[in-house]
């Protein structure tokens, strides 16, 4: 093409999420499901594909997919079949994946995902198309070995939860909303840990681009085994950019599967990508068709806990606290119940969302840890906050306090008297200091005392650097202006 053509596209995205079950044993055997063991140590028969072999359903990872297709209003179906997806490669002994097909256990769900632009809340529900499980393959290890691979069993036989969203995501952000929403699903119906640095909840993205107005799909890639919400976003950023330029230059999209460079930030691709009926597709034999009572769908879904959406909704009601707070704290069990245990020991919500979203989640996203992994408690924080109320502590050596406390676990109090924190508020105190103050500033005390008033915050400066912060700042403040009258 001469004529470089410059089109508006808008992206289209679904994601498939492969979610590892919270079960002690694998799919189809016995074997134990320990993270970090030794290399094969965790194999049997079945797993390692041996000839004569036959394999047992886990009972578990049925409850467990019902549970999230609950979870994720899914219809779950009263029959449903495994099927073999057949493909060649070393980290799959028997030759072909079990997983299902054309009879999935769950379908239709889907996942409402929140989010925040321009100071504005926003709200979309992204349909899933199937929920079904399967097996994951074993692992090739390539590395240190000059020319060879090893290949490594521990994982073949773990159960799979796979997730397939139709294509409703519009952006990246959309995109990483809706894993996040995905996961805390998972997390909070017991399904998964989804534990991503440890391949607990992986992603395949699918991207395609379209004339912006147009209803037909263009031609996607593949994006496959992203273990982190960053690499989504950029790996989807990056198709995008891409597949605009592929077009713009009057190339085409070709469907393909593609990696993701972390080092080079950008991907490459794989392989062209295969289609359903290269896998021969067929039902597997060796398992009997699942059959899935009515009662068994119920009793579940009368056991799931509260739900994300359900406790936010519960939280902007009973804690009067605004939707966005509300969607972040609860955004896992475990955050959820840090604030609302902390509520019940200070009854001010919104002060407690206030030091929850800000000071503490900034704290644990800098050291990339989660609120189970810091050693404060609800209780430090409430006191903490009370010593404020009661004019202990100011605001600003709060922020001191907390960051100590969240460091070590140590009792608010306890740091203040250590490190000598306590708020000033003597009046007889402050006033020598405002008196040093002013005598070291005579120039200052004669301008304001001519009408410059705004020298107040000068003084108050002054006396809290020769406080070390401590100064209560609503006493200076009246104090300096009486003695500078
Ligand atoms: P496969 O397993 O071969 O990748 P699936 O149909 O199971 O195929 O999954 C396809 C995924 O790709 C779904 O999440 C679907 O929403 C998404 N998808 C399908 N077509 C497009 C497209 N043109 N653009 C973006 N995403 C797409
Ligand atoms: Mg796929
Ligand atoms: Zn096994």
């Amino acid at each position: 093409m001469t004529n470089k053509q410059e089109m508006k596209y808008e992206p289209v995205i679904g994601l498939e999420v492969h979610a590892q079950t919270a079960t002690d044993t694998k799919i189809f055997c016995g074997c134990r499901l320990q993270f970090g063991a030794s290399p094969n140590a965790q194999t049997c028969p079945v797993c390692l594909g041996m000839p004569g072999v036959l394999p047992v359903l886990n009972q578990k990872v049925v409850a467990l997919g019902i549970r999230i297709g609950l979870a994720t209003h899914c219809t779950i179906a009263p029959y449903s079949r495994f099927a073999r997806k057949n493909y060649f490669y070393p980290d799959l002994p028997k030759g072909y994946q079990i997983s299902m097909f054309e009879l999935p256990l769950a379908e239709h769900g889907y996942v409402e995902i929140t989010g925040k632009a321009d100071g504005e809340v926003w709200e979309k529900k992204i349909r899933l198309t199937r929920i079904h499980m399967e097996e994951d393959a074993g692992k090739n290890l390539h590395e240190g070995l000059a020319d060879a691979s090893q290949v490594d069993l521990n994982r073949a036989g773990v159960p799979l939860l796979e997730i397939v969203s139709e294509p409703d995501i519009a952006s990246s952000d959309e995109a990483v909303a809706y894993l996040k929403a995905l996961r805390a699903l998972l997390i909070y119906s017991g399904v998964s840990d989804a534990d991503m640095e440890k391949g607990n909840f992986r992603c395949d993205v699918n991207v395609s681009i379209r004339p912006v107005g147009s209803t037909t799909l263009g031609t996607r890639s593949e994006v496959k085994n992203l273990n982190s919400f960053r690499y989504v976003q950029k790996a989807i950023e990056y198709e995008i950019l891409r597949q605009t330029e592929l077009l713009n230059d009057g190339g085409k999209v070709v469907q393909e599967t593609r990696l993701w460079d972390v080092k080079q930030g950008r991907t490459f691709s794989m392989r062209s990508k295969e289609e359903a009926h290269d896998y021969r597709y067929f039902p597997e034999p060796d398992l009997v068709p699942l059959k899935i009572d009515a009662a068994w769908i119920e009793k579940t879904a009368a056991d799931l806990p509260e739900m994300p959406n359900e406790k936010r909704k519960r939280f902007v009601e009973r804690y009067d606290i605004p939707p966005y707070d509300a969607t972040i704290l609860s955004s896992s069990p475990a955050l959820a119940d840090f604030f609302e245990e902390t509520v019940t020991l200070y009854a001010k919500p919104k002060i407690v969302s206030n030091w929850v979203m800000g000071d503490l989640l900034r704290e644990l996203n800098q050291e990339n840890k989660e609120i189970q992994d810091a050693p404060i408690r609800p209780g430090l924080l409430a006191d903490m906050l009370n010593l404020i109320d009661a004019g202990t502590i100011s605001g600003k050596i709060a922020k001191t306090v907390f960051e100590e406390m969240l460091k070590t676990g140590a009792d608010p109090a306890k740091i203040v008297e250590e490190k000598g924190l306590k708020q000033v508020s003597d009046e007889s105190e402050l006033g020598k200091i405002i008196d040093a103050v002013m005598e070291n500033n005579p120039k200052e005390v004669g301008g304001y005392r001519a009408g410059k008033t705004k020298l107040l915050g000068f003084f108050v400066g002054q006396v809290m650097r020769r406080t070390g912060g401590k100064a209560n700042p609503g006493k200076v403040n009246a104090l300096l202006k009486e003695k500078l009258k």
